[in-house]
């Protein structure tokens, strides 16, 4: 299948095209159909399997297999891998399918003689309609390359066949409420995990009896009263007073969001709009529904997050006004369906009944995704309908690993991922009992492995994971939904509890990375064309330095007597580093004046996250401390790639020889200016590129919670030497991956990955 390429690819499609679009019975045609894809993408087999009433997959053609066994051989969704594709709706590439636990022999089909394996499901109007496999004789891998293009040509006889009427309509497209077919919804994965529940409707809309009042004053009264009672219960939120354990975990995001309950401007405008004539509840619903109407014409994304916490403030509000009562009470495996919703909201049900989230709109850095994560609550968000098609006690199976929501499953599904969900138990618990094991090869190399921090509750992974010390604190998180920075004393506060979470484990604080994807101060600021590129992050704190000078001055007395570490983001030049240094000298000079007790030391780094410091790393050595690649922008800057953008998510693999060359040039200028090295993106965090890394010469890593686990197992499993000269004798390689030779490595040495 090799060497197939972009225009292959157009050429099969369209010659797809003609024969599903000709004349002679539809069998026929689809015959035709496997018979090209096969000679075409030079496999031996390629078959098509249909997904029939009741969740079944029959083999409706073959080239390449018995022809007795068409229409005869059929896997019930969830059995064997064509039944794992079609429940998972994920591709599967196997160059020895016949060693995976999921394989099911089929004597009928004359299997024996196909040892691997390349299946994709089809997907038609979001729903599952089959699975197309190839299959060749001969072991051999398949890239991503020849998955995509086989994801295509799916796509494409999906579309056809749903066109043509291969099958019933009906049974591809069963009728809504058809409890027999299960529905499939796809969004985005805010935080991974599996659920298995009912759902449960999340309804926030409180009615509204009264509109017009008798009297202002009595209106005024009430609505104080209940934003004393909503600021108590915000109160009573980040007091932890559900009586659980984590409630200390998102204290910090709590009381950024009580500075909503706080906020002048929206309480004013309710006592307006109650001096106009309204009752309490009418004004909270009228300045709320201004505010949502001025927000929705806002093409920010963190404005429109700040509106969705407004929402659930303002709900909250009215319900306290309407008398309470709204929030449903839960089974025992509740999977939470909305709109969107607001942290508080999530807070109020009870927790160990909530088995994950869904949303129909919503995004990563909302702050009820925040609190998923500390609670470790799957959720899928932007799943399109969600609330349209999804009724109260639908059964749901919840993957937010590949931010799918299964509704009505069948029981093989609920089965699957049962077995998954136990599964992942027992590996995290696997994680757990190694975590005091040292990150170190099988010939004694110690990696150092540190944890990538942005809210208190992250502090919890310390001990959870045992990880050295915290390499990147990314402070601008929980303000991200404020429209100014909190005061240098509240600064002060949640640094010291950061630094006391720690433990006296080190900790680098990086300064604030504002604007571009993420934004606080600069909200107001006019939208730009290329953000990610644009006035964010030290640029923009340079421009604007009180709030790097508070920031700085805040971080200097909450490292009082204890390490300092102060890294600066997105640096692009020296003089923007000696700028941002000369600011923290002014506030080390301004702390002793003051008589502050100073830090015990002061280390001083950069981010390298734009290119233009690959160039320059032989000066910059001589005034840093350390140097931490953050290879989330490096990367995006490099390929010319947003980082955000999903549809180029798959198309430059950071494992490329060219990417590989440039750490390792990192590594000799860092080596030869003696300066402490590591990387912090979340390149650091999977496994085999951590393996990559470590093989190019870095020694610490900093990554997510999640990360240390697999990432240590990784490194325990490696032998350094041999992987080391692997990977170095692959970096002049032609091939734009070293992803498949690498995985080909580690599946040789029985490598952790
Ligand atoms: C990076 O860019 O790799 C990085 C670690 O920083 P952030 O993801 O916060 O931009
Ligand atoms: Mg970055």
């Amino acid at each position: 299948m090799s060497g197939f390429s972009a225009a292959g690819l157009r050429r099969m499609l369209s010659r797809l095209r003609d024969v599903m679009a000709g004349i002679g019975a539809v069998q026929e045609r689809l015959d035709k159909v496997v018979a090209l894809i096969a000679d075409d993408l030079k496999a031996d087999v390629c078959s098509c399997y249909v997904m029939r009433a009741g969740e079944v997959l029959e083999l409706f053609a073959t080239f390449g297999l018995s022809q007795k066994a068409v229409h005869l051989t059929r896997l019930r969704v969830g059995e064997g891998l064509v039944g794992e594709i079609a429940a998972h709706a994920r591709p599967v590439a196997l160059a020895d399918a016949w060693s995976h636990p999921q394989f099911v022999y089929r004597p009928e089909t004359g299997e024996d003689f196909f040892r691997s394996l390349m299946g994709v499901p089809m997907i038609q109007a979001g729903r599952v309609i089959g699975v197309l496999v190839v299959q060749t004789r001969q072991e051999r891998p398949f890239n991503d390359w020849e998955v995509e293009t086989l994801e295509t040509v799916a796509m494409v006889i999906a579309e056809l066949m749903a066109a043509t009427q291969i099958v019933r309509r009906e049974e591809l497209f069963q009728s809504e409420g058809n409890a027999l077919l299960h529905v499939r919804l796809t969004g985005v994965s805010l935080h991974p995990g599996v659920g298995i529940g009912v759902a449960v409707m999340h309804k926030p809309h409180v009615r509204i009896g009264r509109l017009v009042s008798d009297d202002p004053i009595v209106e005024e009264k009430r609505l104080q009263v209940a934003l004393d009672t909503l600021r108590a219960e915000v109160d009573a939120l980040i007091d932890g007073a559900h009586g659980d354990d984590l409630g200390d975990s998102y204290r910090d995001i709590l009381e950024v969001y009580r500075m909503f309950a706080d906020d002048r401007g929206w309480i004013s405008r309710i006592s307006e709009a109650i001096a106009s004539g309204l009752t309490a509840e009418a004004a909270v619903q009228r300045v709320h529904d201004d505010t949502r109407i001025r927000m929705m014409q806002v093409s920010d994304a963190i404005l429109r997050e700040r509106l969705q916490d407004l929402d659930d403030l303002a709900n909250r509000l009215l319900s306290i006004l309407a008398g309470g009562g709204m929030k449903a009470e839960l089974p025992d495996n509740a999977i939470l369906v909305c709109r969107s919703i607001g942290p508080t909201e999530l807070l109020d049900y009870d927790r160990r009944k909530l088995k994950g989230l869904v949303m129909e709109e919503g995004s990563p850095t909302m702050l009820a995704a925040v609190v998923a994560k500390a609670l470790d609550l799957p959720v899928v968000a932007q799943v399109q309908g969600a609330l349209n098609r999804i009724d109260a006690f639908d059964q749901i199976v919840l993957d937010a690993n590949a931010g799918q929501v299964v509704l009505r499953p069948s029981e093989e599904v609920v089965d699957l991922y049962t077995a998954a969900v136990e599964a992942r138990v027992k590996q995290k618990a696997a994680y757990v009992a190694f975590r005091d094991l040292p990150a170190v090869t099988r010939d004694g190399v110690k990696i150092s492995l540190h944890l990538n921090a942005g809210f208190l509750l992250d502090m919890h992974g310390l001990t959870e994971t045992n990880a050295d010390g915290i390499g990147l604190y990314r402070t601008e998180m929980p303000f991200l939904a404020l429209p100014t920075l909190p005061d240098v004393k509240t600064q002060e506060t949640l640094y010291k509890q950061v630094l006391d979470g720690a433990g006296g484990r080190p900790v680098t604080f990086r300064t604030l990375d504002v604007g571009g994807d993420k934004i606080a101060a600069s909200s107001t600021q006019a939208p730009e064309d290329n953000p990610a590129m644009g006035w964010r992050s030290i640029r923009l704190t340079l421009d604007r330095p009180s709030l790097l000078r508070q920031q700085l001055r805040a971080l200097i007395k909450a490292t009082a007597g204890r390490q300092l570490r102060v890294m600066f983001p997105m640096i692009a030049t020296l003089a923007e580093f000696d700028a941002a240094r000369k600011i923290l000298d002014m506030e080390l000079v301004r702390h002793a004046r003051h008589g502050g007790r100073p830090p015990l030391s002061v280390k001083v780094g950069t981010m390298l996250e734009v290119p233009s410091l690959l160039w320059q790393l032989e000066e910059l050595a001589k005034r840093v401390d350390f140097i931490s690649i953050g290879t989330n922008d490096l990367m995006q800057f490099i390929f010319a790639a947003d980082r955000g953008n999903t549809r180029l998510a798959h198309r430059y693999d950071t494992l490329s020889p060219a990417v590989l060359r440039m750490l390792s040039g990192v590594i000799a200028a860092c080596d030869a200016g003696h300066v402490e090295l590591s990387v912090c993106g979340d390149l650091a965090g999977a496994p085999r590129e951590a393996l990559a890394l470590v093989a190019l010469g870095f020694r610490t890593l900093s990554m997510s919670a999640a990360g240390i686990g697999p990432v240590r197992a990784a490194i325990r499993s490696a032998t350094l030497s041999e992987l080391g000269s692997f990977v170095r004798s692959r970096l002049m390689a032609p091939q734009a991956s070293l992803r498949e030779s690498l995985r080909a490595f580690a599946l040789d040495r029985g490598l952790a990955v």
